[in-house]
């Protein structure tokens, strides 16, 4: 498995011809799969948390119970589906009801905002190995419905598409820097960032306004470059952002200019949406992101080609060593 990365290791063992499956309008490779079912679509999407890897050892099961359910519906709303249902399949190292209790007060808390009900799941005792518990996972798959034919995707983005993004970049990066040790952070920012990594907010309301507006859509998890990476890949086509109009975590303008890049640019985690819309609709974008109460900003363009280029304050191209989360990489 050496030097295999997480998107190689997908596309040659799991990726395969669905197209026996005629009611998959959308396979593999973005972010929900899109159902057909006669007058309606379902977008479905699965995400796992492991502890250790995704949460540190005694992390606030109130917030796990929150996140773990916030990563599926920022999916759902990348492709601008409304939730409806979730599962959930827990592997749990030993039932303490104090934690249980904790965890699914903060993941109801989140689904009953949404309208989104629990529907199964699966519960299993986690394996002790060599004397240790084994690890905490937490993995959901959430179902979200749209009208017939009108999900986002990833590989929608035309050429000269304005690139937009949600809310701001960078606070969650900057918080699991400040709790490795490789950032200092004051209060009130560290508690601030620390929001944004532990209690993310699902763009639900903005992707589903964006529906028959953007072209094309993904969810931030994995930061901002490897996400429209993804859009650039998938859309056949090259793009440019602006630094400087890249809407950034406050608490990064006191950081080293370095780990700002790296913090907005390629720190994951924080679930905004990124989206490209034509020009023509910036009035309509700002309109529909007005009623999902959302900000939203213009960072750059879509081109031609298949470079992604970042420009700097003066317009010069940035060198950037990262460009975000790969498992297997980082
Ligand atoms: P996201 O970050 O939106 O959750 P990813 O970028 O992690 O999505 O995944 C890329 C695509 O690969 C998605 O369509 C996802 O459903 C698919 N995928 C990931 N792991 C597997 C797997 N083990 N088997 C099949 N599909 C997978
Ligand atoms: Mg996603």
């Amino acid at each position: 498995m050496a030097g295999l990365g997480e998107f190689e290791l997908i596309a040659r063992f799991f990726t395969r011809d669905t197209s026996a499956c005629d009611q998959l309008r959308q396979g593999i490779g973005d972010d929900c799969a899109i159902l057909q079912a006669g007058e309606c679509d379902w977008a479905v999407t699965s995400d796992l948390l492991i502890e250790g890897m995704h949460f540190f050892l005694g992390a606030d099961p109130y917030w796990l119970g929150h996140k773990a359910l916030a990563v599926n519906l920022s999916d759902l709303a990348a492709a601008g589906a409304q939730p409806f249902c979730f599962f959930l399949a827990l592997g749990l190292p030993q039932a303490q009801p104090a934690w249980l209790e904790a965890f699914s007060k903060g993941l109801f808390a989140l689904a009953d905002t949404h309208g989104c009900v629990l529907a199964g799941g699966d519960t299993t005792r986690s394996p002790s190995l060599a004397g240790r518990a084994g690890p905490l996972t937490i993995g959901i798959t959430a179902m979200g419905r749209l009208p017939a034919a009108a999900a986002l995707s990833r590989g929608g983005a035309r050429m000269a598409d304005d690139i937009w993004l949600s809310g701001s970049v960078g606070a969650a990066a900057l918080a699991l820097r400040a709790r490795q040790g490789a950032a200092a952070l004051a209060e009130p920012d560290a508690l601030l960032c620390a929001r944004r990594l532990d209690a993310p907010q699902p763009r639900v309301a903005l992707g589903q306004a964006l529906r028959g507006l953007a072209h094309a859509a993904i969810d931030v998890s994995d930061g901002v470059l490897a996400d429209l990476g993804h859009v650039c890949e998938r859309s056949g086509l090259g793009a440019s952002v602006q630094w400087a109009a890249v809407p950034r975590a406050e608490a990064l303008a006191s950081q080293p200019l370095a780990l700002q890049y790296e913090c907005a640019l390629a720190g994951g985690d924080d679930y905004e949406l990124l989206f490209t819309a034509a020009p023509a609709q910036r009035a309509a974008i700002e309109a529909a992101a007005a009623r999902a109460n959302t900000p939203v900003t213009r960072i750059g363009s879509m081109t031609k080609g298949s470079e992604l280029c970042v420009l700097d304050a003066q317009g010069k191209p940035l060198a950037l060593s990262r460009r975000g989360f790969d498992h297997f990489r980082d």
